[in-house]
């Protein structure tokens, strides 16, 4: 683990979704539900020099509640949405599948971090998790990435009850990324 301060640039960030780049109002994949959060946008723009992810549990899915088609239209609008400012999210990496189906790619198994891994050639080691819920600490925690948590979604309440201590917490994503970018 990097000691902070160290002037080693991060290189990638895997972000969360729902809860830490867009309100989570539950399941959430109508266009209409879609609402960034306050500050996202300018936290993503200083974070720019880094390979920015997005690493989504869409559960929803699995269960019917929503489509894959349906999921696919809601994130697209994001990811646009952060492209018309300049925002480049290099891939979304999703796991439609229930909590039970005993797959490999919900958070917080580490498939898809391993996944970027190697397709990109990310250093894991000087890369970020950022999150609300104790799965995402948890696969960064694995994955050898530093972790942040955030406090916005589903962190807010829950964050005291985690068994596994985020490296960093913040108030929100704008925060995070300020406290990223000032290592450089
Ligand atoms: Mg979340
Ligand atoms: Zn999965």
């Amino acid at each position: 683990m990097l000691k902070r301060g160290s002037c080693i640039v991060t290189d990638a960030v895997f972000l969360d979704r729902d809860g830490t780049i867009n309100k989570d109002t539950g399941y959430v994949h109508k266009p209409e539900d879609l609402l960034i959060l306050p500050g996202v946008i300018k936290g993503l723009q200083l974070l720019s020099y880094c390979k920015l992810f997005i690493i989504t549990n869409q559960s929803g899915i699995g269960r019917g509640y929503f489509t894959k088609e349906e999921f696919f239209t809601f994130n697209n609008l994001l990811v646009k949405n952060l492209n018309d400012n300049n925002i480049t999210i290099i891939e979304t990496y999703y796991c439609p599948h229930k909590p039970d189906a005993g797959c490999d790619c919900r958070k917080p198994r580490i498939k898809h971090l391993k996944d970027a891994e190697k397709k990109y050639k990310i250093d894991l080691s000087r890369s970020y998790v950022i999150g609300d819920q104790a799965s995402d600490i948890e696969m960064g925690r694995k994955g050898g990435c530093k972790t942040m948590l955030v406090l916005t979604g589903h962190g807010e309440k829950h964050h005291k009850n985690f068994t596994l201590k985020p490296d960093i917490i913040v108030n929100n994503l704008y925060e995070g990324a300020e406290f990223i970018a000032n290592e450089r």
